[in-house]
């Protein structure tokens, strides 16, 4: 059963954005790369069900190569704490605990549930790690085929909430006994912040890492340069935009990238908390923050939320949302994320003012 559930995530996972490890850099950074540097890359297998990229750009090659393999190490072991999908992580000795019992848990685990909990709280419920029920639900709805009835919709909506969890010093301990949590919208985000750690401290010139098109990039590119970055279009082949960035965590979620399907119809794996419902309104949602873990959240949460979640989205986090559809689109970004969009910018580009979405310049007709 493990096996398969693994197989459906890997096949179904498609990278959002992808780091690019050559390409001209436009802006120098303080450390640029000496030209005696080394590009060092790893594309570790089945990592969190999905396609997995380290690179590092490091002065001495033997170094670079046991730093990356310590930042596989991380990702790992962020995977064998908080998966779902694996029987002996933390996370599913918590689900599977009995009412009332405290499970211990690592400072890591525990670290990622007080984040998710700060941000379901920030997202008014868009995000919530505790939708556990209702994600199984419509999985087992998508491997079945057959839509969830009203009632086990309703029923599986009655365990979630952070009411049915309660956080400890050390652990956790469920107040329901049907409770469930899936860190699937979070975890990867903070494997990738503890792999490009591992790189920085082990004194990397730069280094990327790169998982299911989520990842953070920091100092220099292997040309000297900021990291570019591609964003894809998710109604088609190829690139809808490049970013050039810096330190920065760039995360996308959208409803192309993983789904289930149930009676002839795609449904996005991202659930409404708010109504237990697939959100299937906003293609695609690209978050850019400090940190991949907070990006991989918001990512999420905005996929929920669509354009008004940007009135929520905290200061120092950017967002860029692909709204409509294939044929009818257009892509609403912070004016923080359009300065890092390269030249020449997407057509259909509209400018969010946090909390007053207008125009900006001249949107190009369709088709143009
Ligand atoms: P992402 O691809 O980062 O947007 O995460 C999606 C995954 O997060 C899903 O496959 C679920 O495991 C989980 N998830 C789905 N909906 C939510 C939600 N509203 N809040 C938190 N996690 C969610
Ligand atoms: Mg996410």
């Amino acid at each position: 059963m493990r096996g398969r559930r693994i197989r459906r995530a890997i096949g179904g996972a498609a990278i959002a954005a992808i780091a690019i490890l050559t390409g001209v850099g436009m802006w120098q950074t303080s450390r640029p790369a000496p030209s005696s540097a080394h590009v060092l890359s790893r594309h570790p297998r089945a990592v969190m069900g999905t396609t997995c990229l380290l690179a590092a750009v490091a002065e001495d090659s033997d170094i670079g190569e046991r730093a990356l393999r310590e930042a596989e190490a991380a990702l790992r072991r962020v995977e064998a704490l908080m998966s779902s999908w694996l029987d002996d992580s933390e996370i599913s000795r918590l689900n599977r605990a009995p009412l009332g019992k405290e499970v211990s848990l690592s400072d890591e685990t525990l670290k990622v549930l007080r984040a998710a909990r700060g941000v379901a709280s920030a997202s008014q419920g868009a995000f919530d790690v505790t939708c556990g029920p209702v994600i199984d639900l419509w999985r087992s709805a998508g491997e079945s085929g057959v839509y969830p009835s009203e009632a086990d919709l309703r029923g599986a909506r009655a365990f979630c909430g952070w009411d049915h969890i309660e956080l400890t010093e050390s652990g956790a301990v469920k107040r329901t006994v049907e409770a469930r949590v899936d860190l699937g919208g979070v975890a990867k985000g903070f494997g990738i912040d503890a792999a490009v750690e591992v790189l920085a401290e082990a004194g990397m010139l730069g280094g990327l890492v790169d998982v299911g098109g989520d990842l953070r990039c920091f100092g220099t590119d292997p040309d000297g340069g900021r990291w570019r970055v591609e964003i894809k279009n998710p109604f088609g082949e190829g690139p809808l935009a490049h970013l050039r960035v810096g330190d920065s965590a760039v995360c996308t979620s959208g409803n192309y990238a993983r789904f289930v399907e149930i009676e002839g119809r795609r449904y996005s794996h991202i659930i409404d908390p708010r109504s237990g419902r697939p959100a299937d309104a906003v293609p695609s949602v690209t978050v850019i923050s400090r940190s991949a873990m907070t990006a991989d959240m918001w990512a999420t949460a905005l996929s929920v939320l669509g354009e008004e979640g940007l009135d929520l989205l905290p200061t120092g986090l950017e967002a860029l949302l692909v709204l409509g559809s294939a044929d009818d689109f257009r892509i609403l970004c912070t004016q923080g994320a359009q300065s890092l969009i390269e030249a020449p910018h997407p057509v259909r580009l509209v400018i969010a003012e946090r909390g007053l979405p207008q125009t900006q310049g001249s949107m190009p007709e369709r088709g143009e």
